[in-house]
């Protein structure tokens, strides 16, 4: 798995103290690490995803410099959320990883936010389906994927669109944007087509992965050809959400992602810590099969972290796995790396 990488994307919010170019500066000094130039013209992919008076109004306020989704905007931004745009499909044509700013997983067909102008992986995604290929998104974003989510239900539910992709969102309890955050489960046209699993503040490495581990048994009956993992990091504990995640958790991910024997490929969301691409080298790691790179013991959520998650999730949980089929009874242990 390459790291797409394009050292234009750090002209954007130049400033930035959160959605900064330092959250990703290390990756333009690493030897391995080159310029990538997209092989497709991300700019042509937006409508996709997107209106295209949506898209035209993006580019005009970034145009004028406008503070919009939380960030001042400049030329560099529209730049860079392009070409966010084009490595994020080209990953997923190669099962790479996109890491690309500004991020994309709260931008809908016709609203930015949180830092997101254009939905990279749902764009990605989109590609992908329109090649007949079936797509399992999953966001592990300590943040719900709101943009993703609607972009994905919205193409699932029209009479013409192709409804194949699935999504899932992982996210911190009572995190941004409060009110859209729910678990639940959405059917579309006699499917699954999104889920939404919450996890507690404090919750740890082994809570992601169970996560995860839910969400990769509740997508066996779609037969996904390929997952997409929208890759934030902002629920590792140097972040701000309270929530506990480590290298070890993301390196686990790769993991049990490498098991799954699935094409996979990712593109990077959130995160705002000094570590952001610690996380994604041990993910690789994980994906390629490789020991993890950094001697990071895994975290353990309290348990009454887990009767907390038990609580909020288990009627989605209920739903997925028809009630008593018993989860953890399916869920091999080896699967959860600590
Ligand atoms: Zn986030």
């Amino acid at each position: 798995m390459k790291i797409l990488f394009n050292r234009d994307m750090l002209r954007h919010n130049q400033n930035g103290r959160v959605e900064g170019p330092r959250r990703i500066a290390k990756l333009a000094e690493l030897p391995d690490v080159d310029d990538c130039v997209p092989s497709v013209d991300g700019e042509k992919l937006l409508a996709l995803a997107h209106r295209t008076d949506y898209i035209e109004r993006i580019k005009e306020l970034c145009r004028k410099n406008q503070h919009i989704a939380e960030v001042n905007t400049s030329i560099h931004t529209y730049n860079s959320a392009v070409l966010a745009v084009g490595l994020s499909v080209d990953a997923a044509i190669n099962g790479d990883f996109a890491a690309v700013r500004p991020p994309g997983h709260h931008a809908s067909s016709d609203r930015e936010g949180g830092f997101c102008f254009f939905n990279n992986m749902a764009i990605a995604a989109i590609h992908l389906s329109n090649q007949g290929k079936r797509v399992l998104v999953i966001d592990i974003d300590g943040h719900h994927g709101n943009g993703t989510q609607c972009i994905i239900e919205a193409r699932a539910a029209h009479p013409d669109g192709a409804g194949e992709i699935m999504f899932a969102s992982i996210d911190g309890e009572f995190g941004w944007p409060h009110i859209l955050i729910r678990p639940g489960i959405t059917r579309i046209n006699g499917r699954t087509c999104s889920i939404n699993l919450l996890v507690p503040a404090g919750a740890g490495d082994d809570m992601l992965m169970d996560s995860v581990n839910l969400v990769m048994q509740a997508s066996k009956e779609f037969r996904p050809d390929v997952i997409g993992i929208s890759f934030g990091t902002d629920g590792h504990r140097d972040d701000n959400l309270g929530l506990k995640y480590t290298e070890h958790g993301f390196y686990g991910l790769g993991r049990a992602l490498h098991r799954s024997g699935k094409k996979t490929f990712a593109v990077l969301e959130g995160g705002y810590h000094s570590l952001v691409v610690e996380c994604i080298d041990a993910f690789i790691a994980g994906i390629e099969g490789r020991n993890p790179p950094y001697e990071v013991p895994g975290t353990i959520s309290q348990q009454r972290l887990w009767d907390r998650f038990n609580d909020i999730t288990r009627e989605v949980k209920g739903v997925l796995l028809d009630n008593n089929h018993g989860m953890h009874q399916e869920m091999e242990t080896e699967d959860i790396i600590l």
